[in-house]
């Protein structure tokens, strides 16, 4: 299969990032699409942003055809929020909002609701008590309440001709949503991404790829790098969940973006990160 070429600037900051050069390849930073630029023709125009954790009305929105969302967006996945989100999104002049869950969205979480549900018929206290207040007929049904957005959860759409899969999966670290143990248990969910996919949206990133925290931790799903770089090998990876590692990265084919909007201290002080994508041809 021919790879694509890229007449962008990300070959001009080439950097040997020593602790990482364990994890298959080099990255090579790229530059986010000047906001202010007009569209290309034949080109859809991407903005990203992820873990806005209940932050989104504090954002500055630049304009764009799709926005796509890593994950996060809430605290602890409280009603409140998630309805705020959905009407927020609802007054932003995107054609399309692609959404997935990140581990905080706890009410979106099959695991968590199967775990509320035995506590509650136990009448047994669980770390996240008030999950137990969640109406039964909310759980799973989110879908259809976030109406302003294109939710995926395990599944893909087309926009443009363009194949977007979305996955809200991380490795498992201090037993919030969406956790899965590193190893066969979170293949099996990567197993599910179809091949052939143009953007692929995770919450948390692959090994490697924009996923260092404090001290230089590598934090990244090994499994996850390991889909994205030998099987699936879309052009854009997407992701959030480290907010201490935001930026836009290369490995000469699939672009990784960190599009994590609040810091350490959960203040959005960042800017959504942009990129155009030629329309493939359509049939
Ligand atoms: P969140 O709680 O929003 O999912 O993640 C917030 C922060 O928790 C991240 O910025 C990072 O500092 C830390 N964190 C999340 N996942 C991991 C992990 O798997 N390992 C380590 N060491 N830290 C993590
Ligand atoms: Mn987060
Ligand atoms: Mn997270």
């Amino acid at each position: 299969m021919p790879r694509l070429t890229d007449p962008g600037e990300y070959f001009t900051n080439l950097v040997k990032d020593k602790k990482n050069q364990n994890y298959r390849g080099y990255s090579t930073f790229v530059s986010s699409v000047n906001p202010e630029s007009p569209i290309p023709e034949g080109h859809t125009r991407f903005v990203c942003i992820s873990d806005t954790h209940a932050k989104h009305r504090e954002l500055d929105m630049p304009k764009g055809d799709v926005l796509l969302h890593g994950g996060d967006f809430t605290h602890k996945g409280e009603v409140k929020t998630v309805d705020d989100f959905n009407e927020w999104l609802g007054t932003l002049p995107y054609k399309h909002k692609v959404v997935i869950a990140g581990n905080h969205e706890l009410t979106f979480c099959p695991k968590m609701r199967e775990r509320t549900k035995r506590a509650k018929e136990s009448d047994t206290f669980m770390r996240f008590n008030f999950l137990k207040d969640i109406p039964e007929e909310l759980w799973g049904n989110w879908k259809t309440r976030m109406n302003n957005c294109i939710y995926l959860e395990d599944e893909e759409v087309t926009i443009n001709g363009i194949r977007i899969y979305g996955s809200p999966w991380t490795p498992e670290f201090c037993d919030f949503g969406f956790n899965v143990k590193r190893g066969e248990p979170i293949l099996e969910k990567w197993n599910l991404i179809p091949d052939g996919i143009d953007i692929l949206i995770t919450h948390g990133p692959p090994a490697g790829k924009l996923d260092t925290v404090a001290f230089g931790v590598s934090t990244g799903c090994i499994e996850l790098l390991n889909t994205v770089q030998l099987r699936v090998q879309p052009k854009y990876h997407l992701f959030g969940h480290i907010h201490e590692a935001p930026g836009y990265v290369t490995d000469g084919w699939t672009r990784y973006i960190n599009a994590s909007m609040v810091n350490k201290q959960y203040h959005a002080d960042r800017k959504p990160i942009i990129f155009d994508f030629p329309n493939p041809i359509q049939k």
